[in-house]
């Protein structure tokens, strides 16, 4: 597996290759502001102790506190948070939130950990942290296996410790303890926007044949919002199994044989194929929503789609960007495509310091023009510098950081 964060450095070189940004301010952005590394000692239910290695990526925060969530997995390491950190500063500056860029995460299966473990892990993580996390310094979030319950222990932990009350510290969290209405459905609803507002340009039909990668919150959500607004969606898949119907899968029906059965596999009707089948099924949109690094130089010859939109992060490496480029195939980049999710989390933050709450609708109608502006500007800034969107999206990007670093 490629080192994420060395992607993400060469996509810095790139974009640095075509527009001149000055050396100083990218050899400032080579580095995060500050990487920690925690340990975490936690008391198991069987009385033993074990010690988990936990992690925040402070990156820059020129636009405002550092922004980003925090993952749970057993791959997780410093370079792939460093690397999320990064996009979460490009991806802060594109969606043009007043939020700099944050991660977090613990080396750990959540799935094999108790309730009680997982409470004491997640407030753990907290107490090492305490010092450097606030509404006005970094705010965290749930990212891959974090979910609002986690989000809820971790705000309780942090207000006992420093008597702070807004709960503004962390979003993500469940509307009773202060989250925002449609925070669930931002990413999946966020990236339907962009491809709304960038379809025609890009060259797609009105209606769409989509295959998504991964069925959780974001792929999950994604599903239903295409298949709702009259796209087909003719294939998803999940850790363990994919599945494919040519005339469009009933995606309530998907989920009920799931929830039933535990996986998407022997789902009536569709046919089960494997995970890197499913990445290259000829389509309209392919919709990779699960993990980075799945489309590579070893499968991007292969991809059959016209277009993808990147709700997972970094699920394309640079070589294998090259080379869907070079076959004509539209990549609208995670930066831009799952900013809903953050843009919504800014959402709630801003709410907890006003103490108010919005409904969801206020939310989606603050969401959708805010989406469409940072599509359009970055295909003009793509259109302008002779480059493709993820170029467009980090030009975009590094003029705002840049005019605040000034
Ligand atoms: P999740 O844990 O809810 O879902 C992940 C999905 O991927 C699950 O369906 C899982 O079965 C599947 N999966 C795991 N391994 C796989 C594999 N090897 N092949 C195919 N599928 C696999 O996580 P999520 O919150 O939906 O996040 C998915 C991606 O979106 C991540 O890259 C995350 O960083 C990114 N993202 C999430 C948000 C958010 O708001 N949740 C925001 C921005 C970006």
């Amino acid at each position: 597996m490629q080192n994420p964060f060395q992607n993400a450095m060469a996509q810095l070189d790139k974009v640095a290759k075509i527009k001149n940004f000055g050396e100083e301010f990218i050899t400032h952005l080579r580095q995060p502001d500050r990487d920690i590394r925690i340990s975490i000692p936690i008391q198991m239910d069987n009385g033993s102790l074990n010690i988990f290695e936990g992690y925040r990526v402070e990156y820059n925060n020129a636009l405002g506190p550092y922004k980003g969530g925090i993952r749970y997995h057993p791959d997780t390491e410093i370079n792939e948070v460093k690397a999320l950190a990064f996009w979460m500063a490009i991806k802060c500056a594109v969606a043009n939130i007043p939020m700099g860029g944050g991660k977090g995460g613990i080396t750990v299966d959540p799935k094999k950990l108790s309730k009680g473990e997982l409470e004491r892990l997640s407030r753990g993580w907290v107490r090492r942290l305490s010092d450097i996390l606030g509404p006005h310094k970094d705010v965290p979030a749930p990212d891959v296996n974090t979910t609002p319950e986690i989000m809820a222990w971790m705000v309780d932990e942090y207000m006992k410790l420093t008597g702070e009350k807004t709960g503004a510290t962390f979003t993500g969290k469940p509307i009773e303890n202060g989250g925002s209405e449609g925070r669930g459905e931002a990413t999946g609803l966020g990236g339907f926007y962009v491809f709304d507002s960038l379809r025609a340009q890009i060259g797609l039909p009105e209606k769409c044949k989509v295959v998504i990668q991964g069925f959780g919150n974001v792929g999950g959500n994604a599903a239903r919002i295409f298949a709702k607004n009259g796209h087909t969606v003719i294939a998803v898949s999940d850790s363990k199994s994919a599945i494919v119907k040519e005339d469009g899968l009933d995606l309530k029906k998907v989920e009920t044989h799931k929830k039933e059965t535990g996986s998407l596999k022997d789902f009536p009707g569709a046919k089960n194929i494997t995970n890197e089948e499913l990445l290259e099924l000829p389509s309209d949109l392919l919709v990779p929503a699960a993990f980075e690094n799945v489309i590579t130089e070893a499968n991007a010859n292969s991809i059959k789609a016209k277009a993808v939109l990147e709700l997972a992060n970094g699920p394309i490496t640079p070589e294998a960007d090259e080379i869907l480029f070079k076959k004509g195939i539209r990549v609208i980049p995670d930066v831009l495509a799952n900013s809903g999710g953050v843009t919504v989390s800014y959402f709630e933050w801003d709410q907890n310091l006003k103490n108010e709450h919005w409904t969801e609708k206020q939310v989606f109608d603050k969401l959708k023009p805010m989406m469409e502006d940072a599509s359009q500007k970055i295909f003009e800034r793509a259109k302008e510098n002779k480059t493709y969107l993820r170029m467009g999206a980090f030009i975009l990007a590094l003029e705002r950081i840049k005019e605040k670093m000034l």
